[in-house]
C-alpha cells in the first residue's frame, strides 16, 4: 500500500531527528501534503497509528495534522505563478486555461512538537 510506505517513511524521518535532537517523544506532526498528490489522508492515518501502536514508539499516541497546499501552477498569459485547487483550474489572475502544472505533488513534515 502506497500510503504505508509514506507512513514509514514519515516515521523514519521523525527517528532520524530523534537521534539529531535527542527529543524522546513526539506529540504532534505537522505534515504538509500537495493538492496533487495521490495521498489518502484517512489511509496515510490508520497506516501511521497502527505503526506507531506501540507504547515503546517515540511517536505512540502522537497526533497528525495535516496541512493541505494548494498547488502550483504557472501561466503562460500572463506569466504568474497561481496556486491550483484542480490541475484543470483556469487562471485565478486571467482567466486563461493555459495553465502548466508545476507543483503541488510534495508531502513534508513541517514542524514537530516534541517533549
Ligand atoms: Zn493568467
Amino acid at each position: 500500500m502506497h500510503e504505508m510506505s509514506l507512513a514509514t517513511e514519515v516515521l523514519a524521518i521523525i527517528e532520524d531527528a530523534a537521534r539529531q535532537q535527542s527529543f524522546t517523544r513526539v506529540k504532534t506532526i505537522w505534515l504538509e501534503i500537495g493538492q496533487f498528490s495521490c495521498v489518502e489522508i484517512e489511509a496515510l492515518r490508520f497506516c501511521f497509528d497502527s505503526i506507531t501502536q506501540h507504547s515503546h514508539s517515540l511517536a505512540h499516541g502522537a497526533q497528525l495534522e495535516i496541512i493541505r497546499l494548494p498547488g502550483d501552477g504557472w501561466c503562460h498569459n500572463c506569466q504568474n505563478k497561481v496556486s491550483l485547487t484542480t490541475v484543470y483550474d483556469a487562471c485565478p489572475r486571467c482567466g486563461s486555461y493555459g495553465v502548466a502544472v508545476t507543483g503541488g505533488d510534495s508531502l513534508r513534515i513541517k514542524e514537530l512538537e516534541v517533549e
